[in-house]
């Protein structure tokens, strides 16, 4: 088997790879390869050892280490070859790819379809510019969970925590049960950037204040964090927060540089590649998958995703997937970004899933689907909010014929 063509090779075994080669597997193709850089499977959900994984995939309430484990016990009874510590460094539009690993050294493959379920990071110090010293205690929230819930470190006692995305909210209460004070969670927004699940249970729970319309303009302290200045955006006053932790949750950001460097189209708007309902990238046989497509608030969406792209990477493997006309799909009135940006007219599913994200917290929501002036279907929410994914089944006949369409959420603004 070793010596035989890949069919599909996955890269990235976070739960979008680890369903994406499941997905793969099933649909036909003999040989299936799942690469990551790390010794273990799993992603990013080995360091999230709190619940909330998996009641949409399994109807479960899991942790993430229990939600990678269920996926795992699914590839131990197949065939599919898990190559650990094996760094993807250079992916080539001809669909050729090297990996480096500690002992084997470098590796030259060209498997039939590739899958990119690279994942995400974290947006740093450098991407805001912070104006101050550069003192030690300034860290994303993910590196401190993984300092805390992997390495067992605690990095601060009195924490302050800037943005209000998921990681950090999850770090204000995981850092509380660790007996830090967690003085408050500052966000640019008039909205928390995070699921509301997350703040009610993460912040509301345990009293952790949410400072809404403020950011960090000074950082002091040296080598040492010391304390923090924060302004009020309305208003310019200013406060100075002693802390000794300062950990930053404003936003994660695609690992394209794969992606780019085969020469994928990439979407400015969600910094992943331009995909259609296939997950088919700009290069033939290359497709994506999970959050180096676009970043999802959950495990869920994004094991789906993978799931159906690891599919569509072995039906193109084994010849069955030729290259169909699409549809363009926009972001109207309303919308920061929809997956797929292209659409298929004809395929194997009657209904397809257009995923989007609001621009702002809005109420009483119609969400239309149109082309030119023309409705073509609509849907009512209740409440639409940037932090939480909108998934929404369309029927593919209303595609056929058109264009371009593009999709709108209107409704009452509040915060
Ligand atoms: C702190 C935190 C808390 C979260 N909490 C929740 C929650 O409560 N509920 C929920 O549903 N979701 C939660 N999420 C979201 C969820 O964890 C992510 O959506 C999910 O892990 C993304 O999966 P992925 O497979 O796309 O990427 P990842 O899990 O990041 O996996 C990507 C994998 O690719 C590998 N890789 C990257 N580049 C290369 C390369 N060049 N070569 C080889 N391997 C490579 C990495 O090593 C990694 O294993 C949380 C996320 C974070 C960060």
């Amino acid at each position: 088997m070793a010596g035989d063509a890949i069919d599909v090779a996955v890269i990235g075994a976070g739960p979008a790879g680890l369903a994406a080669a499941l997905g793969a597997r099933q649909s036909g193709a003999k040989r299936v390869v799942l690469i990551d850089r790390e010794e273990e499977p799993g992603g990013i959900l080995k360091q999230c050892i709190h619940n909330g994984f998996g009641l949409q995939y399994f109807g479960r309430d899991l942790t993430g280490p229990e939600y990678a484990m269920h996926f795992w016990q699914q590839i131990g009874q197949t065939d599919i070859e898990y190559w650990p510590q094996s760094m993807v460094t250079a992916l080539s539009p001809a669909g050729g790819l090297t990996l480096f690993h500690p002992r084997q050294g470098r590796r030259e493959l060209t498997p039939r379809a590739l899958v990119l379920t690279t994942g995400c990071r974290e947006r740093t110090r450098g991407n805001l510019a912070i104006p101050g010293t550069r003192p030690a205690g300034i860290l994303t929230a993910g590196t401190a969970q993984r300092l805390v819930n992997i390495n067992g470190y605690l990095p601060g006692r009195r924490v302050l925590v800037l943005g209000s995305g998921d990681i950090g909210l999850i770090m204000a209460r995981r850092l509380t049960l660790e007996g830090a004070t967690v003085l408050r969670v500052v966000e640019i927004l008039p909205y928390a950037a995070g699921l509301s699940r997350n703040v009610v249970q993460c912040l509301h729970d345990f009293d952790i204040p949410l400072q809404l319309r403020s950011t960090a303009t000074q950082l002091i302290g040296s080598p040492r964090l010391e304390a923090v200045v924060i302004t009020e955006l309305d208003t310019g006053r200013s406060e100075t927060i002693a802390c000794d932790l300062l950990l930053l949750a404003v936003g994660l950001i695609p690992e394209n540089e794969l992606a780019r460097a085969a020469g994928t189209a990439i979407d400015p708007l969600t910094g992943g590649p331009v995909v259609d309902d296939r997950f088919a990238t700009s290069v033939p046989g290359l497709f994506a998958g999970g959050n180096s497509l676009h970043v999802s608030d959950l495990a869920d969406w994004v094991s789906l995703e993978g799931f159906a792209a690891g599919q569509q990477a072995a039906r193109y493997a084994v010849g069955e997937s030729p290259a169909p006309p699409t549809v363009a799909v926009r972001p109207g009135d309303g919308v920061r970004y929809v997956v797929p940006q292209h659409v298929r007219t004809s395929g194997e599913s009657e209904r397809l899933t257009l995923s989007f994200r609001v621009q702002q917290p809005i109420k009483n929501v119609t969400v239309q689907l149109w082309d030119g002036d023309r409705a073509l279907a609509s849907a009512r929410h209740r409440v639409c909010v940037p932090g939480e994914m909108v998934k929404w089944e369309v029927e593919r006949r209303l595609f056929a014929g058109r264009e371009q369409v593009r999709v709108t959420a209107t409704g009452e603004p509040f915060c």
